[in-house]
C-alpha cells in the first residue's frame, strides 16, 4: 500500500533522506527506531505530503508522489486516505471533544451532520472518552487528547495510519492507554507506520522493525532480528542505549 523508491531529501545541505527503499504492505505494522535526527520524522511526514522531497517517488494506495511536491490531485488524495497522529496532540482548542471529531468528515468528506455525529460517537466510545465528549481539549488529560486525536483521525477511515511519538509528551501513567488504543487497531488489521521509543510496544504489535540512521535505513527485520540480533554495529549501539 506504500512504496518508497529511491527517495532522496534535503534540509539545505543535509541529506536527510537518503536513498530510501521501503514497500509497505496493507495491514503491515511498521515500527521505525533511531536516534534524534536520524530522520524518522521526516520520512514519515513524506508519506503523506507533508514534506517534499527532492528525487524518487512515493505511492500510497496508487496515488503517487513526485519530487518537489507534487502531487496535485495525488496529494489531496493521499491527505484524506492517511490519518495521522503527533507527538503533540494538535487538536482544535476551541472546539469540542465532539466537533473535533466531526469537522474533517463533514468539511472534507462531505458527510452529514447526522452521519458524522454517528461516526463520532463509535470512535469515541471505541477509545474510551464517549463521557468527555462535550468538554473541551484543554479540559482533558493529555492521554485522553491523544485518544481523541486518534479517534479524530480514524474518522477519515483512513487505508494508513502515521504515528510520530504519539506517547512522549505524555506523563508516564497515561502511555499505556494510548498504546492499548493503538494495539487494538493494530488488531483489527490497520496498516500502521510508528515512530516510538516504547520499545515494548514495538516488540509485541510491530511486523517489522526498521532502523534508521543518517538518514538511511540501516537494518530492518522481525523484532527478534533487530532487536535480539541486531547484525549493524549502529543498531548494536542505539539498542544498548535504549534497551
Ligand atoms: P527526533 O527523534 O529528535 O524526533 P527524527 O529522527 O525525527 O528526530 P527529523 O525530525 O526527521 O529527525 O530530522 C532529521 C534531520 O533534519 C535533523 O538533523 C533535523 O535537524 C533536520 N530537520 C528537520 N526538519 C527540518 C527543517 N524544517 N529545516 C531544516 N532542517 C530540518
Ligand atoms: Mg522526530
Amino acid at each position: 500500500i506504500v512504496t518508497l523508491e529511491k527517495v532522496n531529501k534535503y534540509f539545505g545541505s543535509l541529506h536527510v533522506m537518503q536513498d530510501i527503499d521501503l514497500e509497505i504492505a496493507a495491514g503491515e505494522v511498521v515500527v521505525i527506531v533511531g536516534a534524534s535526527g536520524s530522520g524518522k520524522s521526516t520520512l514519515i511526514r513524506c508519506v503523506n505530503g507533508l514534506e517534499e522531497f527532492q528525487s524518487g517517488r512515493i505511492v500510497v494506495d496508487g496515488n503517487e508522489l513526485t519530487p518537489h511536491g507534487k502531487g496535485g490531485k495525488s496529494l489531496q488524495t493521499i491527505r484524506t486516505e492517511v490519518g495521522m497522529v503527533f507527538q503533540q496532540f494538535n487538536l482544535f482548542p476551541h472546539l469540542s471533544v465532539h466537533a473535533n471529531v466531526t469537522l474533517a468528515p463533514e468539511k472534507v468528506r462531505g458527510l452529514n451532520n447526522a452521519r458524522a455525529r454517528e461516526i463520532a460517537d463509535r470512535l469515541l466510545e471505541r477509545v474510551g472518552i464517549t463521557d468527555q465528549a462535550d468538554k473541551y481539549p484543554s479540559q482533558l488529560s493529555g492521554g485522553q487528547q491523544q485518544r481523541v486525536a486518534l479517534a479524530r483521525a480514524l474518522a477519515m477511515e483512513p487505508r494508513l495510519m502515521l504515528f510520530d511519538e504519539p506517547t512522549s509528551a505524555l506523563d508516564p501513567e497515561m502511555i499505556g492507554e494510548v498504546l492499548d488504543a493503538m494495539r487494538e487497531l493494530a488488531n483489527e488489521g490497520m496498516t500502521m507506520m510508528i515512530v516510538t521509543h516504547e520499545m515494548g510496544f514495538a516488540r509485541e504489535v510491530a511486523d517489522r522493525v526498521i532502523f534508521v540512521h543518517d538518514g538511511r535505513i540501516v537494518e530492518q527485520g522481525s523484532p527478534q532480528e533487530v532487536f535480539d540480533r541486531p547484525q549493524h554495529e549502529r543498531t548494536q549501539a542505539f539498542l544498548s542505549r535504549v534497551l
